[in-house]
């Protein structure tokens, strides 16, 4: 990390860079660029290109829609994947209105205030994501398909695991573009395999989660293959989900590690899980976006339905992996890797915090099977969780409510759009015998 402008126009000029592509991300976590070539790059660096913001989702404003790019130094990053003579590398951008204000329904921004706000308060947040996601064949038209030769399960090698090329290259690249990755392996369903990168501070891990997205689906392709983050694929094996481990710095200590009784959650720790227990709710739009997120998040699949918080339960909400000590985090089950990684950051980190500053405390559920209490539940549906957005004052504030607003009509269309149609269940269901 760290570069200057001057060592940016340098390394363009010695790695033989042609072309710059400009990143940003839009309200639902597509990437999107545009790319100029290497002798407009400090047009760029002075922030002096621009986008049109009308045909980006979650973009469109009242008073006109061009927004200036500021690329950010540290971002630089050559594809490795694109041509070796004649380069190309990316720069992340923050988005800014023409006055020269931060455009504050980037997702990117929001994060970023949301960051500052914990650095305000003293904390830094470091995230771990686990990103879990499927690699299927695509069909002769080069159309990707459910289809998997494979039958490997959780851990399992070669021969069984035929995606250890894929996965092998993935890492690679990831690494080769700056990122460090942790480890890898094969999920629990066939074909399902996971990508664990070093834990990172939150703005750092929302700008990798999207590169490795993008570097995932890009070598899959280049083996034949097509990788998906959608939750549920197959409705008769585990979905994929994005896991975040989360710890708060502050002075340099972690602060969920309680300071006189090593080994234990300290007390802002409970405050931090009773947030996201409190807010799980609310934030479901933002954490499983999809009609399909709702169709990972039911029983049997090793994904949260219940609004608990374990040890060791890979069913409950919230987990608290063994390591104990510096390295003591809380780990959020819920969220999966369709979603937009600034803004699920953004609203979790929020969440905890509150926590904190109300100090909530979580109700213990480690056996509420056992109990005689009855768990509240995450949104069954996408429907379900449109209504706790909707209805929350908490999630307009952290979000902004013109975020909110076009952010609730496009999933409320999203959901009009699915219950309209006559599904394949229904003509299995219902022609028959009616
Ligand atoms: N795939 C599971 C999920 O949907 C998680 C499995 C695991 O990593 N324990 O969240
Ligand atoms: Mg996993
Ligand atoms: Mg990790
Ligand atoms: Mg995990």
């Amino acid at each position: 990390g760290n570069y200057t402008r001057e060592e940016i126009l340098q390394m363009v000029e010695e790695e033989d860079v042609e072309f710059i592509r400009l990143q940003f991300t839009d309200m639902f976590g597509a990437i999107k660029n545009i790319a100029v070539t290497a002798r407009e790059l400090p047009r760029a660096l002075d922030n002096r290109c621009m986008i049109n913001g009308e045909q980006i989702a979650g973009m469109d404003m009242e008073k006109g829609s061009d927004l200036y790019l500021s690329p950010i130094l540290d971002t630089f990053a050559i594809l490795p994947w694109r041509p070796q003579q004649g380069k190309v590398a990316r720069m992340i951008c923050d988005l800014y209105c023409p006055d020269g204000t931060p455009y504050k329904n980037s997702p990117r921004y929001i994060l970023e205030r949301v960051a500052k706000e914990a650095e305000q308060e003293g904390y830094t947040c470091y995230i771990d994501p686990e990103c879990e996601f499927f690699l299927f064949h695509t069909d002769d038209n080069g159309m990707p398909t459910t289809v998997t030769h494979e039958k490997a399960g959780y851990l399992d090698m070669s021969p069984l695991d035929l995606g250890e090329n894929a996965r092998r290259d993935m890492v690679l690249t990831l690494e080769d573009m700056g990122m460090e990755v942790e480890s890898s392996h094969h999920e629990a369903a066939p074909a399902q395999h996971e990508i664990d990168f070093s834990y990172g501070e939150v703005r750092d891990i929302a700008d990798c989660i999207m590169t490795f997205k993008m570097a995932v689906r890009i070598v899959a392709k280049r083996h034949g293959l097509h990788a998906t983050f959608m939750p549920k694929p197959k409705t008769e094996a585990n979905g994929s989900g994005m896991h975040i481990q989360f710890s708060l710095i502050k002075n340099g200590e972690n602060v969920f590690e309680c300071a006189d009784r090593p080994g234990e959650l300290s007390e802002d720790a409970y405050y931090f899980i009773g947030g996201l227990l409190a807010h799980s709710k609310e934030m479901a739009l933002i954490t499983n976006p999809l009609v399909n997120s709702y169709k990972r998040l039911v029983p049997g699949y090793d994904a949260p339905t219940e609004l608990t918080w374990t040890e060791n339960n890979q069913n409950s909400l919230v987990r608290i992996p063994v390591t104990r000590g510096e390295g003591i985090r809380v780990e959020l089950r819920s969220p999966d890797a369709s979603a937009n990684p600034y803004v699920v950051l953004a609203v979790c980190l929020a969440a905890g915090l509150d926590g904190i500053k109300n100090k909530i405390t979580p109700t213990k559920s480690s056996n509420l099977a056992t109990q005689d209490q009855q768990a509240e539940h995450l949104p069954e549906t996408l429907k379900e969780a449109i209504d706790y957005f909707e209805s929350s004052s908490w999630v307009k504030e952290v979000l902004g409510e013109e975020f909110c607003r076009q952010y609730v009509a496009a999933k409320k269309n999203e959901w009009l759009r699915y219950t309209r149609q006559v599904t394949d269940w229904e003509i299995a269901e219902y022609l028959y015998r009616l």
